[in-house]
């Protein structure tokens, strides 16, 4: 291997704190979060458009790349190999610090540095970059960067409370957050637009807090008319999140949905998820929350039944499917007809409301009152 530098440990942890403080253009955000952006590779194609390095954070070994090369990092022994010859331990970081610079990950640009990890034989790829500069990658996934600003500002107070709240959610597995529907999707600079980048600026250092506290800013595509009233099943420290009669979502393509789900398939999923239930004869809805989501429910199947929350079954078959427990069901032979409003779990914000409070004027501040009522817009260091 071509060592060019040991012992670079002090200037490299000063690099990684400069780095979050240039985040975000403005003021300082330190909080540097990892998120893992892929697993389980055979190899990853790694490739930056201007000088980088690859950096053992053990050893501190480190190996000069040149810009727009593309290099193969594959496993190698219990750690990791660039190209043929260059092996290395478990964790390389790769970083460049010219201006302008993106480490590209199979042909995906990321702000700031990344690590490559020897995970039980398989490659780990990990972003590590500034809070802010990660909410850039975030918010034109979670809404459409045409919404109105003031939606979109709401929007970035909400992610960042989220993040703060979700900080060491993967440490197991060596970083904070996913970037999959499990954490909040993430896509790095390629999703990256002017219009999300500026609601994130200028709402840099805010989040939701209640009682001093950063809350549970949770949020979902659309609520279908009602949000989730959640205090009684969390209780009373969750009172911002009361349900709220919402008439702002109407705009939602899944403000109705509709959807036949054969007996077959319902028997499939669920014993996929652990359950053991026969052919299904009959689904009955039990019992309702306040906002009129199925609460309990119950399968009747040939030898037995089986009891279940509607917010169980609908993981189960797929939230894709059943977009919401705010539904009906009908018998339409042979299959079963699930119909309702919205798409999520309806708890916190619905974000084509806030696209319709938006457009009627309101600001993110009024937005996110109305729907985490008892809340504030506090500032708070991260
Ligand atoms: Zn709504």
């Amino acid at each position: 291997m071509k060592v060019v530098a040991k012992g670079y440990l002090f200037i490299l942890l000063f690099f990684v704190i400069f780095l979050g403080k240039v985040t975000g253009s403005g003021r300082i955000s330190e909080t540097i979060i990892k998120v893992g952006i892929l697993s389980g590779q055979d190899r990853i194609h790694v490739k930056c458009n201007e000088k980088f390095r690859a950096t053992d954070i053990f050893s501190m070994d480190a190996l000069e790349l040149e810009p727009e090369k593309d290099y193969v990092v594959t496993v190698s022994d219990g750690g990791l190999k660039i190209g043929e010859k260059n092996t290395f331990g478990k964790i390389v970081r790769f970083y460049s610090n010219k201006k302008n610079s993106f480490i590209r990950i199979n042909g995906r640009r990321y702000r700031d540095t990344v690590l490559a990890t020897n995970d039980k034989g398989k490659v780990t790829v990990i972003n590590e970059l500034g809070l802010d500069g990660y909410l850039f990658g975030v918010l034109p996934v979670e809404v459409s960067p045409e919404w109105p600003l003031e939606a979109l500002k709401a929007q970035a107070i909400v992610s960042r409370t989220y993040v703060l709240n979700n900080l060491g959610k993967y440490d197991s597995k060596g970083y904070d957050l996913s970037s999959d529907i499990f954490s909040q999707m993430y896509r790095g600079v390629e999703v990256e637009n002017s219009a999300t980048n500026r609601a994130v600026t200028e709402t840099i250092g805010f989040v939701l807090t209640y009682e001093g506290k950063l809350a549970k800013a949770y949020f979902h595509s659309s609520c279908g008319g009602f949000t989730e009233d959640i205090k009684k099943v969390w209780g009373s420290a969750f009172k911002y999140m009361e349900g709220v009669t919402c008439p702002y979502c109407k705009d939602s393509p899944r403000y109705h949905w509709e959807v036949d789900v054969s007996p077959e398939l319902i028997k499939q999923k669920m014993n996929a998820e652990g359950y053991n239930i026969g052919d299904v004869e009959d689904i009955k809805f039990l019992s309702r929350t306040d906002s009129g989501r199925v609460d309990d429910m119950v399968i009747k199947y040939e030898g037995g039944q089986q009891v279940l929350s509607g917010h169980r079954f609908r993981m189960a078959i797929g939230p894709n499917v059943i977009k919401s427990t705010l539904m009906s069901i009908e018998r339409s032979r042979p299959a079963f007809h699930f119909y309702g409003r919205g798409w999520g779990h309806g708890i916190g914000m619905c974000q084509w409301g806030s696209k319709g409070m938006a457009e009627k004027g309101k600001s993110f501040n009024k937005i996110l009152k109305f729907y985490f009522p008892h809340t504030r817009i506090d500032r708070w260091s991260y």
